[in-house]
């Protein structure tokens, strides 16, 4: 495992990502924003990152007390599993938490189990581990526009159903910067062509809704930001593009999803012609790497992807 302090990269505006490492190195980070001495994380990882996010507040000179929020994007474990253990940490923070997410947060036993049957026993427990609940007293619930202030700045969270309807996303205005959870799509450090970024759609069980996800894109877009900081994995600029892609592959997904619905190796030919669809995408971007790294890299994202659309497929 990478060593704590080889975990941080600092990016403008006083962002910082947090290489939280659930599987391998740089899939997934969490954010902390330090603004006039005071902080907020955006997502946590799960409770193993405990360790890594108390280095980069140590790092960046931040006391736990002064850590005004956890804003946890949406409950998906490898976002908000370990906000329970973070919260233990910090006595001054609230957790920020989507109507539709926050008893889950209080109460995480529906969570358990609903994560248990999504990974399956074995990967569950290597993964997440410990989810500790967190005070009801110590939640915010976020409405639709709730601003929030951190330091000099205030911070704007927004519902962006689509990949989850718990989701929102932090608008950071004066900056020109969004964190967006899982709503802008996944773009893999390991995938960057010459400083290019590559793009895909999370659909994730159990919500994937394809038309509200290219409106919550649009949504983010329509704020003119400069960066969008992604869960997986931090910076994206080259937004127009990028959104535009996330866009059409939203709706290349969702017409994968109908071409098999009635399939009798339904959940087969999805996951095969999920990675196929990427990997042409890959092959287009001028991704060099071969089958193998591709599979690495790929195989987790494409099995969520390809169960997610299933309960979508099933639900229309
Ligand atoms: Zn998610």
């Amino acid at each position: 495992m990478t060593a704590l302090a080889d975990r941080l990269t600092e990016y403008r505006a006083g962002v910082t990502a947090v290489d939280v490492a659930l599987t391998r190195p740089r899939d997934a980070a969490a954010h902390l924003v330090v603004d006039g001495g005071r902080a907020a994380f955006v997502d946590t990882g799960t409770t193993h990152s405990l360790p890594a996010l108390l280095h980069a507040l140590d790092a960046r000179g931040i006391g736990r007390g002064d850590v005004d929020w956890v804003l946890t994007t949406h409950v998906h474990l490898d976002h908000a599993g370990g906000a329970g253990a973070l919260m233990r940490e910090l006595p001054n923070a609230r957790c920020a938490v989507h109507p539709r997410g926050a008893r889950h947060l209080v109460d995480p036993s529906q969570l358990i189990a609903g994560s248990r049957k999504v990974f399956g026993e074995e990967r569950y427990d290597r993964i997440y581990g410990e989810i500790a609940p967190i005070e009801v007293s110590r939640v915010r619930v976020v409405e639709d526009g709730t601003r929030i202030r951190l330091g000099g700045r205030e911070l704007e969270l927004i519902h962006t159903p689509g990949h989850a309807l718990h989701h929102y996303c932090i608008v950071d205005a004066a900056n020109a910067l969004i964190f967006s959870g899982d709503t802008f799509g996944l773009s893999y450090r390991d995938f960057d062509v010459d400083g290019r970024a590559f793009i895909f759609p999370t659909t994730t069980p159990v919500h994937f809704d394809p038309a509200a996800l290219c409106a919550s894109v649009d949504r983010l877009m329509s704020y003119q930001p400069r960066s969008i900081f992604l869960t997986h994995y931090a910076e994206v600029t080259e937004l127009e593009r990028l959104s535009r892609e996330m866009k059409e592959r939203v709706l290349a997904f969702a017409d994968l999803g109908a071409r098999h619905r009635d399939a009798p190796d339904r959940a087969d030919k999805l996951r095969h012609g999920m990675f196929a669809m990427i990997a042409g995408w890959l092959d287009a971007h001028g991704y060099p790497r071969d089958e193998g790294e591709r599979h690495r890299l790929l195989d987790d994202d494409v099995e969520l992807n390809c169960q997610g659309i299933e309960v979508w497929l099933d639900r229309k």
